[in-house]
């Protein structure tokens, strides 16, 4: 999420349903290869060799490569050459022992169809997917045709299977995507486009079934910031936003909570502090941003105010006391920590 936080939301979505794939992918392989190896120990010899010889060779190298590429760049383009050099070998084999055994279509080479189609769709585009499908159940058929027409009826039927792994792939893929958008979306309610800092509403959601406990927060506000806006331009302003935001969330503990309540007010939550606890790490806070200054941008500093959550039932309330608080800091001279 750190990663994507600054993405337009089409970009965001391609580098997640990618993600996605992928793992989708490995659980496949991974889940078929130790399928394949279980039915292997209940099935009739004759078909054994080739069960174990699916999962054992191709599936668990594709699970290996896919392992391997994982993070790579210009991973799709890779992986769908390795998927194309898998299953053209994997076709190229089935077809040589077809032929030079004479037997035409085994029972496992109709298998094969299914699992290779099944691949292609998971890692190619839908046409390059349903091109490749066709060749490789081509292929199978030709060679049934020409062994005498043995096994011709079970590949028909099998055309039929592939259409629908095929409709469930895409179907998946489709799914997929939709829930991929939500994760975005639900990302974006929850996160403040420019400092990644999280929303009110966020914020809320964390601090409502803390109220009257032995909790602080802190309201923020950097101080002078129209000056920095107005002598220096907005986007050196947005600097200095992602910049406090920055050194605020270096500083919490993990599970406090920084939160961008608006422009460039800030409302932190500390989690289990007592009130003079929760003044010492605002202070740390405040002083943090004096002590990490930045080549590229003016001087900061933040005014602070400070409440306890501790016996407050109203949010209302709670930001009313850290308000006062903040309107002190500023009143007494800015760059400073202050309990109303
Ligand atoms: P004080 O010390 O009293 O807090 O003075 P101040 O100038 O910081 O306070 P004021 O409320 O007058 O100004 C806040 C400024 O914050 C005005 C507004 O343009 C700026 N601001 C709010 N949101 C953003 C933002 O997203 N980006 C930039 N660059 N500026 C912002
Ligand atoms: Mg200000
Ligand atoms: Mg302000």
């Amino acid at each position: 999420h750190e990663r994507v936080k600054n993405l337009h939301l089409d970009t965001m979505e391609d580098e997640l349903l990618r993600e996605v794939t992928q793992r989708r992918m490995v659980a496949w392989l991974a889940g078929l290869a130790a399928v394949l190896h279980m039915l292997a120990f209940f099935a009739p010899s004759e078909y054994r060799q080739g069960l174990v010889r699916v999962p054992a060779g191709y599936g668990f190298l594709a699970t290996l490569l896919v392992l391997w590429l994982n993070g790579k760049p210009r991973w799709d383009r890779v992986m769908r050459g390795v998927i194309l050099s898998i299953v053209a070998a994997w076709l190229g084999m089935d077809l040589f022992q077809g032929m030079r055994l004479g037997r035409g279509v085994s029972t496992w080479m109709v298998l094969d169809t299914v699992l290779m189609s099944v691949m292609l769709f998971s890692f190619l585009p839908p046409r390059a997917a349903i091109l490749g499908s066709v060749v490789t159940y081509g292929c199978f058929l030709v060679m049934a045709w020409l062994a005498g027409g043995r096994n011709v009826l079970l590949l028909l039927y099998v055309g039929l299977l592939l259409a629908f792994a095929a409709y469930l792939a895409l179907h998946g893929q489709l799914v997929a995507r939709e829930r991929m958008r939500a994760d975005v979306l639900r990302w974006q309610v929850y996160h403040d486009g420019l400092t990644g800092a999280v929303t009110r509403q966020a914020l809320l959601e964390e601090l409502i079934p803390l109220m009257g406990g032995e909790h602080v927060v802190l309201m923020v506000d950097l101080d002078h910031f129209k000056t920095v806006n107005d002598s220096f331009g907005h986007l050196v302003g947005d600097e200095a936003l992602k910049h406090l935001t920055r050194v605020l969330k270096e500083r919490v503990r993990p599970g406090d909570v920084v939160c961008r309540w608006g422009g460039e007010e800030f409302v932190v939550l500390l989690r289990d502090v007592t009130l003079a606890q929760g003044l010492e790490l605002a202070e740390g806070l405040r002083r943090a941003v004096v002590q990490s200054p930045r080549a590229e941008l003016p001087a900061l500093t933040v005014s602070v105010g400070v409440a306890s959550l501790s016996g407050v039932r109203e949010v209302e309330a709670l930001i009313s006391q850290v308000d006062a608080g903040l309107y002190a800091a500023k009143a007494q001279g800015r760059n400073r920590v202050l309990v109303s």
